[in-house]
């Protein structure tokens, strides 16, 4: 039951914004940055943001050759300038609010391991240059010749592209730097709390949890893969994202982050650590879900590739394994979309939502402001 107080008091907002990852908490902030009298509410169903920003590889990325050249299949170069654009802009977004130091951003660059079969991509280094070079200003990837130098499987990985702008960060201290940076501009944050639906009426919009009901004149859904529970006519499939991360490495050759089968695996260093992740394309049907239970196929596909790929001749233990879950769609375009009068979405990040996730937050709040 409701006192007075409370009903008076922490019930209704100018702006509510449901999900507390990184595009609910880049939203949040803009929205008080760019108008610093308005009252917010973030809600989150998780104790911690539970879906992807708390669960990811902290790859500081905006797509491997393969990645770019695999865009182009399904959006014109102009739409790939355009999504290589956004990448780029959210990262820089990202570093310049957090800084550098406290998400621990390093830049030890980037590298993508062509097998026998995708050595065709080698020939088409230059077009990718030329088309990502008014937007990144710079000839970004490059063959690397040395492939031997980290003691990869040389009967499986034939060449080696270099991307010196690629960086790798502490997933975790971004988002709490992020949560305290939304809290310390007045953002009222509440966890554990999941939003089971929205109505709107005239100039207003209910909320409702399970036991009360908050209203707001807008509302933003940043629920990413979650989102269909609320609006369930948006373009988005959920796709559960394993990673693992081994215990320290004596001698670990394995600096800077790395790609291969186009971006569907991924691994880097953390210190003396591995992190490695992927194998959704072992079953894309299958690993469409919701649900974070890990599937004995992709975990052991995962080790399997650090024994005989990746630390072929190196010991290793595995210390930890988590799943997160992301949100794809038919290209890789998030959503950015006015649902109705006073609602508003920005959802379906993808692999790549540590770099979109700041500059879709700026775009979501100044379209709730404009
Ligand atoms: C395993 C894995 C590895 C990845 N690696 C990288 C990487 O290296 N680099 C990179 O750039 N990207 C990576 N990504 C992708 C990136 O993490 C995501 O694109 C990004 O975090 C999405 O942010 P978001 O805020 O949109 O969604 P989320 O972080 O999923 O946030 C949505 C939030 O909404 C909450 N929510 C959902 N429904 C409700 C409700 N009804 N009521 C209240 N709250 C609700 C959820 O609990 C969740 O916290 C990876 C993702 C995964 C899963």
């Amino acid at each position: 039951m409701l006192s007075f107080w409370e009903r008076d008091e922490l019930l209704e907002y100018d702006f509510i914004v449901v999900g507390g990852g990184i595009v609910g908490l880049s939203t949040s902030i803009e929205l008080k940055e760019q108008n610093p009298s308005a009252s917010v509410l973030l809600l989150e169903a998780g104790m911690f943001p539970t879906g992807a920003s708390t669960k990811n590889a902290g790859f500081a990325c905006f797509g491997s050759l393969t990645e770019i050249l695999s865009d182009l299949e399904k959006l014109s170069p102009s739409e790939v300038q355009d999504l290589v654009a956004l990448r780029s802009e959210g990262l820089q977004r990202l570093r310049n609010r957090l800084g550098d130091e406290t998400i621990d951003y390093l830049n030890f660059g980037g590298y993508e391991l062509l097998s026998e079969s995708q050595l065709g991509a080698l020939d088409r280094i230059d077009e990718v240059n030329e088309l990502l070079k008014p937007v990144l200003n710079h000839k970004v990837y490059q063959i690397d010749p040395d492939i031997r130098r980290f003691g990869f499987d040389e009967a499986r990985v034939k060449a080696m592209v270099f991307n010196p702008f690629e960086g790798q960060i502490h997933s975790g201290k971004m988002m709490k730097s992020l949560q305290q940076k939304t809290s310390q501009l007045g953002v009222n944050i509440i966890t554990g709390v999941k939003v089971e639906g929205f109505e709107e009426t005239s100039g207003q919009v209910n909320v409702h949890l399970e036991y009360t009901k908050f209203s707001c004149a807008k509302l933003a859904i940043c629920t990413n893969a979650f989102t269909k529970d609320l609006v369930p006519d948006l373009e988005l499939n959920p796709g559960r994202g394993v990673v693992l991360v081994t215990k320290p490495i004596d001698g670990l050759r394995i600096k800077g982050t790395y790609h291969y089968e186009e971006g569907y695996y991924y691994f880097r260093n953390y210190q003396d650590r591995v992190i490695f992740g992927g194998g959704r394309n072992l079953d894309i049907a299958g690993e469409a879900s919701t649900d974070f239970q890990i599937r004995d196929l992709i975990k052991d596909k995962l080790v399997s590739d650090l024994e005989t790929l990746i630390l072929p001749n190196q010991a290793f233990d595995v210390d930890h394994i988590w799943a997160g879950i992301m949100a794809f769609g038919p290209n890789k375009q998030p959503i950015l979309k006015q649902v109705s009068n006073n609602v508003f979405a920005g959802v379906r990040l993808g692999g790549m939502g540590v770099a979109i996730g700041s500059k879709l937050g700026y775009d979501l709040a100044s379209k709730m402001l404009a």
